[in-house]
């Protein structure tokens, strides 16, 4: 487990979602490849030693790095996932509810159109499909609503998890003292 070869940095995946389900918040990197999902965890992330996980985030103004890493029985076929992301209400809440552990999992990502939803689906201006206009390009047709086109995503939660507890939230200023989140800057940014 000593392997001296760094880790791989993985971040070929669309972002991350963070949902309350099984009681606790999860951390959700998103994929919108199911295959491409389940072929990780088959190949990567089961390896891994759950009391090794940690989950780093490190904030630099209105964006922040998610940082992840962790032990594998596997270290041949390790990898750690970074992502540069906005800061987003999702994001808040997680910061201020997660007491310190979270199950990790992966997610499938689909957006969907008009024509694919049931009447009731709602629209991310927060509309249903029924009150948008299929004549009119989709158009929302609440007249103070913005929405131009019909548009939803949706997330499917993959059943097999990790447990974390081993979470932070850092300054750049002070990632120096922290192994992976100093690993992961040093080698997607500051060696850039
Ligand atoms: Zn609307
Ligand atoms: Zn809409």
């Amino acid at each position: 487990m000593s392997s001296q070869t760094p880790v791989p940095w993985f971040d070929d995946f669309v972002g991350v979602a963070y949902r309350y389900y099984d009681l606790r918040m999860n951390v959700v990197p998103l994929f919108s490849d199911r295959k491409k999902a389940t072929n990780l965890w088959h190949d990567s992330i089961r390896w891994w030693l759950d009391h090794s996980i940690k989950i780093r985030f490190v904030e630099t103004g209105d964006d922040y790095w998610f940082i992840m890493g962790a032990d594998s029985q596997h270290p041949q076929d390790n990898l750690s996932f970074f992502k540069v992301l906005p800061k987003s209400e999702n994001y808040d809440r997680f910061k201020k509810g997660h007491q310190g552990e979270a199950y990790f999992r992966l997610g499938v990502y689909s957006e969907k159109t008009l024509k694919d939803v049931k009447k009731d689906a709602v629209c991310n201006c927060g509309h249903a499909a029924e009150d948008h206009d299929k004549n009119d390009n989709d158009a929302c047709l609440y007249e103070v609503c913005k929405c131009k086109t019909f548009n939803s995503f949706q997330v499917n939660l993959l059943k097999k998890k990790k447990t974390v507890t081993n979470i932070e939230f850092l300054d750049e200023s002070n990632v120096k003292d922290d192994a992976l989140a100093w690993n992961c800057m040093n080698a997607n940014k500051y060696s850039k």
